[in-house]
């Protein structure tokens, strides 16, 4: 059901290493949507530095909300509400994010919604689709900072099934693209070096974590032994110095294996996690790495006619909006609203950099 209220989110985002800012209206329209990306200064160190990125935060911030609003062609009386992403995040980057909320929720006297980053990612189908998942749901939430299977009954209703025990999926794909002598970040690149590769050249482990958790370290370190066996060099050999010893064809053969493993286990979790749930009417895919072709397009044979043979139907973002991005803090911030969740005083608003979603 939509609740044609008008009411316009100006959205500010601002968790890691994207300046972002949108207005939103009721939820699912975008007005207008402003993503500065730090990654152009970070690929030169090979991974995001959180003071840095602090700083460029704040050089971007008043600008991005600007140009926010000029794309929408609205003055700051038309907004109804400001949203802001307060948790989870690098504690610079939500800093500056969410200072910049309250100054302007207090100068201009309008409501703040102090809403959770990964909440924004699910809800970036909302806007990618026009048309609402069905709930109950399950949600797999693959991003930098995190891996977790979310079911939700309804809206603003969330309860983590599964989780990762130690490094996000995301976070797997910087590091072996590093080891691999890829540029940050790591996921676009690997997808990219994996369309010359062979999928099947290396077998690379699947983790044996129990229940619908998740491990990623241990498949990190899988394919830096395989690395160094290939070249047959011994396990001492410090992962910095492989890169340079991988012919074109290893570096494609060893990304497309890595990335079919990869999206292999996040699959085979979700479909354990619909046969616990077979009540589960849809799939929503969330966070940057759900921006990947190869994981689309398993997901949709293996999953859309699931483990059980039902039909469900599963959803994307769309990939502008499966990185960090304003619209998607707009659509929780709307949706918290017609759930009844009242608006954040802004004197007291804090950040949290580790926050767990519900
Ligand atoms: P987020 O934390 O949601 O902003 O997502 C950032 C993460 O998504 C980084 O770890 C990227 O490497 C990863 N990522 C972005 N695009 C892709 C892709 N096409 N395939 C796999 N991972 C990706
Ligand atoms: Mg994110």
């Amino acid at each position: 059901m939509w609740y044609n209220i008008g009411m316009k989110i100006l959205a500010i985002e601002s968790s890691c290493d994207e300046t972002a800012a949108a207005v939103i209206e009721d939820g699912v329209k975008i007005l207008s949507n402003v993503v500065v990306s730090q990654v152009d200064i970070f690929a030169k160190y090979g991974g995001v530095i959180p003071e840095v990125a602090a700083r460029s935060h704040l050089e971007a911030i008043l600008p991005v909300v600007e140009k926010a609003l000029e794309d929408a062609g609205l003055t700051k009386e038309e907004i109804d509400a400001i949203a802001v992403t307060h948790t989870p995040g690098l504690m610079g980057s939500l800093l500056i994010g969410t200072l910049t909320a309250r100054m302007l929720a207090i100068l201009w006297g309008k409501p703040l919604y102090a809403t959770h980053h990964l909440k924004s990612h699910i809800y970036a189908n909302w806007l990618s689709t026009g048309e609402a998942p069905e709930f109950p749901l399950l949600s797999l939430v693959i991003s930098g900072g995190h891996t977790q299977i979310i079911y939700m009954r309804e809206h603003n209703n969330f309860e983590i099934i599964g989780t990762t025990r130690d490094d996000a999926i995301g976070e797997c794909f910087d590091k072996v693209a590093k080891i691999l002598g890829l540029p940050y970040p790591g996921g676009p690149s690997i997808a990219k070096a994996a369309l010359e590769g062979d999928a099947s050249r290396y077998k690379l482990p699947h983790p044996k974590v129990e229940g619908l958790d998740f491990s990623f370290s241990g498949l990190k370190t899988a394919v830096l032994r395989a690395v160094q066996a290939e070249l047959g060099l011994p396990i001492t050999t410090p992962s910095y110095e492989l890169k340079e010893h991988l012919s074109e064809q290893q570096r494609a053969d060893f990304a497309a294996s890595f990335q079919a493993t990869a999206c292999d286990i996040l699959i085979d979790k979700l479909k354990m996690a619909v046969l616990a749930h077979p009540e589960a009417k849809t799939l929503v895919f969330a966070g940057g790495v759900s921006a990947n072709q190869v994981l689309r397009e398993k997901a949709l044979k293996t999953l859309q006619n699931g483990p059980d043979g039902v039909f469900r139907k599963v959803y994307f973002p769309a990939p502008r909006l499966a990185g960090d991005n304003g619209a998607m803090v707009g659509a929780a911030a709307y949706f918290e609203v017609i759930s009844g969740v009242e608006p954040t005083d802004p004197y007291a608003l804090s950040i949290a950099p580790r926050t767990a979603i519900g």
